[in-house]
């Protein structure tokens, strides 16, 4: 097979100075400055390799936004504060929820709108489309460098883009997946003996063969998060597929011109994902001093901001053709056969305020 630019770096790379985790791999498969699939590609949409629920329908951006707005009156309506987005693609979600957040203009008027993005093409496109709405975005590279003060976050299918590192059950112990080189001088997995990845007992009495997935750095971001939000007001808002149960599993998976491909046959061409733990994001805000609500499906909580009644709402009057259009991709984020129920939603906030959608027990 043909190698990519990529992978005859990164094979040079591990001759140079030995194999890489799969968090390694998985960095550089992403965010390389220059075989990068998210800095060097256009991922989404059509012609590319998968579309997200904000690119299914405008609903999706516009529920949050006024997810947000109402999330800000229950933060009693702080006259300055920061809204941020964690891997913006192209700014449809941001555009979609500044238009619906029209209604409480002081909110508008209070917010400075922060975009966390690796890649400079993606910006361009995330600049291209707030740019309508009269908003001038800020970009960060990291989440640390967001401003300080009160926060409301949100952040759709940007978790698992984050770098896993997978740890595997072996007759010897736990071994980490590393990414080498084998005698044919392609890339090929391979294992190193490391730590238990539990406190003690629980995991190692796992069955052998056994794929535990840890993603230092989204736990990482939950945690500084968390304690941003506890000490400054704000809330946060996960959205991505995962599991909202504690789990173990290899979910490493690549997307190569919209059919699955193996993970090392075309770094930095294919995307590259692995679902999210949510549990193990709530533990990590929680223990920061957030209060991390209970995981909602993303049917539900669609549902419980009301996307029935915007979704009426937005086809009233609309020829048929369209009318049908709007509900078809409105079912899609919901029916639990399509995004309703692999999407999960995790919301952290600010102890003992109340977030709307997350009022009652999920279920
Ligand atoms: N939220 C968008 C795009 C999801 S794709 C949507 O729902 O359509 C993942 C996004 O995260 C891309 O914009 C990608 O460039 C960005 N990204 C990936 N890794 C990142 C990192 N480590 N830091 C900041 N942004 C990152």
């Amino acid at each position: 097979m043909a190698q990519t630019a990529l992978a005859r770096k990164l094979l040079r790379q591990i001759e140079a100075t030995g194999p890489i985790s799969v968090a390694e791999f998985m960095a550089a498969c992403l965010g390389d400055p220059d075989h990068g699939y998210y800095t060097t590609r256009e991922p989404f949409g059509q012609g590319g390799d998968f579309i997200t629920s904000p690119e299914i329908s405008q609903v999706f951006g516009e529920l949050i936004g006024l997810w947000a707005v109402a999330t800000w009156e229950a933060m009693g309506a702080p006259s300055r504060f920061t809204l941020a987005e964690l891997g913006p693609g192209r700014g449809t979600l941001m555009a979609d929820a500044l238009r619906a957040a029209r209604i409480r203009p002081g909110f508008l008027a209070a917010a400075t709108v922060a975009l966390v993005e690796i890649s400079p093409r993606l910006r361009v496109e995330q600049a291209e489309a707030i740019a309508p709405l009269g908003i001038e975005p800020v970009w960060h590279d990291r989440v640390d460098d967001l401003p300080d003060g009160p926060l409301i976050v949100v952040a759709n299918e940007f978790l698992d883009a984050l770098p896993v590192r997978q740890l595997v059950r072996t007759e010897g112990g736990w071994a980490e997946r590393m990414v080498g080189r084998n005698e044919k001088g392609e890339l090929a997995f391979g294992l190193r003996p490391t730590d238990s990845p539990g406190a003690g007992d629980a995991a190692d009495a796992l069955p052998v063969g056994t794929v535990m997935e840890v993603r230092p750095a989204a736990t990482a971001i939950a945690s500084a998060l968390g304690a941003r939000i506890a000490a400054r007001g704000g809330a946060a808002l996960f959205i991505d597929y995962g599991y909202a149960e504690p789990g173990a599993g290899d979910t490493l998976q690549a997307l190569y011109r919209q059919l699955y491909d193996g993970a090392l046959n075309h770094p930095g061409e294919a995307d590259l994902t692995a679902h999210v733990d949510f549990a193990a994001i709530a533990r990590a805000a929680a223990a920061a001093g957030a209060e991390a609500h209970p995981i909602l499906t993303q049917g539900e909580f669609l549902g419980r901001l009301g996307i029935a009644d915007r979704v009426r709402a937005l086809a009233m009057g609309k020829p048929p053709a369209e009318q049908q259009a709007i509900g078809v991709a409105a079912h899609r984020l919901v029916h639990p056969d399509a995004m309703g129920s692999l999407f999960k939603v995790l919301a952290v906030g600010a102890p003992g305020l109340a977030l709307p959608g997350f009022e009652g027990p999920a279920g």
